[in-house]
């Protein structure tokens, strides 16, 4: 019988038993789970984080999980030291989508799965799944809801009859390095350039193309410095700024800052359109406030649900639930993936989407 198995494993069969060892094939009950988020300075990954580890915990596995604080030295670190732990499925949100390449050879020499969580994973063939949100469509609920504000578009998302504007807007997009960041700004692009196109709304600033107007890490400082500069250079006519396109609430918050000192929100001067993304706590005061005009929930108890139930997938040998084969190419391959749906959320709606459905509770937002 020795020598049979000898035989076997020289036929190949060597591949089989490190498949039986590697996640999916083995006792994986009780594995550990490795998650890593990008950072703690925005709300969104708190919850994130929170709801995954206690999903999967609630499903019995070990989970350790890890913010880097935007530094991608401490990511490929985290990362690891959860592959010499022992963990068997990676959770990663990169802070950079293209710096890890090395982090998931080993990950994938180790016999451990990886989920792209929320951002793809690019540049790599060592990323076996990816849930996230429709990236396009939040752009394109962004850019909605910035005409909706502007009164171009009817609560409904439908053209009004009359002609409106011309609007001065700026746009804003997010970090150069995050897939998401183009996704968005592509699918607002793809509502807004109609209406540049035929002077409904007019860039003032000039500056519209992706490279010019990002924001690296997704810094509200940098944003409100930018929002700064275009103020007093292309605004120091005396003209107004109408509308704004921010892909993010932390971004938001720098170009209200940036407002405010330029003299909007106070007296007769009302704040532009701004919209933003995440529905973080201190925007949809804002919102309720009256500053800030919309924001794009994304439901993190949906996300983190969806990325336990593929985790719990694999490690059960089962395939894991994807509904998009197509649009995330990483450059390498395109990663099946799960996307879910987000929603606008303005001063109407955030009770009924927010409160009501206890992402916030009523004195959270008091
Ligand atoms: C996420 C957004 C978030 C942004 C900044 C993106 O990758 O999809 O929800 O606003 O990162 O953290």
């Amino acid at each position: 019988a020795a020598t049979m198995v000898a035989t076997m494993a020289a036929c190949g069969n060597a591949e089989k038993t490190s498949e039986k060892e590697s996640a999916g094939g083995g006792d994986t009950a009780g594995a550990l789970i490795g998650i890593t988020m990008p950072t703690r300075s925005s709300e969104r990954w708190i919850h994130d984080g929170d709801n995954l580890k206690s999903q999967l915990e609630g499903l019995g596995y070990k989970v350790d999980l890890q913010y880097a604080e935007n530094d991608i030295p401490t990511q490929t670190q985290q990362l690891d030291s959860q592959i010499t732990k022992g963990a068997k499925v990676l959770i990663i949100a990169s802070i950079d989508g293209e710096a890890i390449t090395t982090q998931l050879e080993n990950a994938k020499t180790a016999g451990i799965k990886v989920i792209a969580y929320d951002r793809l994973i690019r540049k790599s063939p060592n990323v076996d799944y990816y849930a996230t949100f429709d990236n396009f469509k939040v752009g394109v609920q962004q850019a909605t809801s910035l005409l909706t504000g502007l009164g171009v578009l009817d609560a409904t998302g439908n053209k009004v009859a009359d002609k409106k504007g011309p609007f001065n807007v700026e746009l804003f997009a997010g970090s150069p390095d995050d897939n998401n960041a183009t996704f968005f700004f592509n699918g607002a692009k793809s509502i807004l350039d109609p209406y540049i196109a035929d002077g409904t709304l007019v860039v003032k600033s000039g500056q519209k193309d992706f490279e010019t107007v990002a924001t690296l890490r997704w810094d509200p400082e940098t944003a409100q410095k930018r929002m700064e500069n275009i103020l007093t250079s292309t605004y120091k006519d005396g003209s107004k700024v109408q509308g704004v396109l921010s892909p993010y609430d932390g971004i938001s918050i720098g170009i209200l800052s940036a407002l405010k000192s330029g003299g909007y929100g106070t007296g007769s001067q009302a704040y532009p359109i701004v919209t933003g993304q995440d529905a973080e706590l201190a925007s949809v005061k804002s919102i309720m406030k009256g500053e800030q005009y919309s924001t794009i929930f994304k439901d993190t108890r949906n996300l983190a649900k969806a990325t336990g139930e593929m985790a719990d997938a694999i490690l059960k040998g089962q395939t894991p639930k994807t509904n998009n084969t197509t649009d995330y190419n990483n450059g390498v391959k395109v990663v099946p993936s799960q996307l879910l749906e987000s929603l606008i959320v303005t001063k109407d709606n955030y009770e009924k989407e927010l409160v009501a459905t206890g992402y916030f509770t009523a004195d959270q937002l008091k």
